[in-house]
């Protein structure tokens, strides 16, 4: 007997990326003078030269998609305070090092970093789409060995082909989706014959700030592995999200894809309970589950970005006693030589 449900059938949405949208074309045409960057958000002349002085290593990069999000004319704009180099970058500040999770220590394989059990992370490339200042690796060329297409991630695979405890790989950097759709499929499917792993996590930048990267392609080799695959999106403060990035973040939750987000605790730019509660519910409402929200790692140029721990448990809970228990984020802190990241609220 034919059964009354109807069977599901899978709307296919073709998508037709919007002309001159290719991602790659939108990476290298991303803003890294600031005297640019200032012309096109009406900014002082000084805000500039200041940027040019504090950039050092760690060069201004905003791409334009983001850069579109930023209101002109506010120097003290959340979006903008995230990629502006600042003076206050050059202040020295006791506690802070250019290597705080002593992740030189974690690496095991050349771009390869293995600190909590039963996963470990691949370090696919140092490049990104943005230059966040608050990074943990922004001093990364000094401390990280990594693997990139050219080079391979064969010592890496070989590492995780030899440790059977590990079931889940993280694709971390820089930002893994900076390598080409191609260039990752080989790798996933190179993971995929490790047959004690069991899951693939990537964590990236990408799709909330060029969201023409969400290509079919994509979608294609993410929902065609045989590893349950999860993406950990980075968004910090809710302007982030605009239409486009809705759309990118829609279009992988339809694949089928578990989507998280992680945030970054952030003076100036998330430090209350209202930006908190709406970057929250307006997660949620795209599907997105949020995941942690992490305590500023302690990296030389960011102390002006750090929230005092109590300061931060505190917000926690008034987001707590807003949203749903699903919509809270846990608070975490890197703790080197822990096991985990250290919940603090
Ligand atoms: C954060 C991190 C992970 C993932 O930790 P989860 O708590 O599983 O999200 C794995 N490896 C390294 C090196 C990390 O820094
Ligand atoms: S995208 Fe992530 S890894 Fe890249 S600069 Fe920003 S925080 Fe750092």
């Amino acid at each position: 007997m034919a059964s009354v449900f109807p069977r599901f059938k899978p709307a296919c949405r073709p998508y037709l990326a919007p002309s001159g949208a290719d991602w790659r074309a939108q990476v290298s045409e991303a803003v890294t003078d600031p005297d640019e960057l200032c012309r096109e958000l009406g900014l002082a002349s000084s805000v500039a030269r200041a940027a040019r002085r504090a950039a050092g290593n760690f060069k201004l990069l905003v791409p334009r998609p983001y850069l579109t999000r930023i209101r002109t004319g506010d120097p003290a704009d959340p979006l903008l305070l995230q990629v502006l180099p600042r003076q206050l970058e050059l202040g020295e500040s006791p506690g802070f090092a250019s290597d705080p999770l002593g992740e030189a220590f974690a690496t095991r394989a050349p771009g390869l970093l293995w600190k909590y059990p039963s996963r470990a992370l691949i370090v696919a490339t140092r490049a990104c789409a943005v230059h966040c200042r608050y990074c943990f690796r922004r001093h990364f060329p000094r401390h990280y060995p990594c693997g990139s297409a050219a080079t391979g991630w064969d010592a890496a695979l070989r590492f995780i082909a030899q440790e059977p405890t590990i079931r889940e790989v993280i694709l971390s950097g820089g930002d893994p989706l900076m390598v080409v759709d191609e260039e990752l499929a080989n790798l996933v499917e190179q993971l995929s014959h490790i047959a004690h792993l069991h899951r693939l996590r990537i964590h990236t930048r990408l799709p909330v700030m060029i969201p023409a990267r969400v290509t079919d392609e994509l979608l294609c080799w993410l929902r065609g592995t045989r590893l349950a695959t999860l993406i950990v999106l980075h968004v910090n403060h809710p302007a982030e999200i605009d239409a486009a990035v809705a759309e990118a973040i829609g279009r992988l939750v339809d694949a089928g894809l578990p989507v998280l987000n992680q945030s970054v605790l952030l003076a100036g730019v998330n430090d209350s309970a209202d930006v908190l509660a709406e970057l929250c519910e307006r997660l949620v409402d795209l599907r997105v589950i949020p995941y942690y929200l992490h305590q500023l790692d302690k990296v030389a140029g960011a102390a002006h970005f750090e929230v005092p721990e109590q300061a931060g448990a505190k917000l926690i809970e008034q987001v707590r006693a807003r949203l749903p228990g699903y919509a809270v984020p846990r608070y975490v802190r890197e703790v080197t030589g822990a096991r985990n990241k250290v919940v603090l609220a």
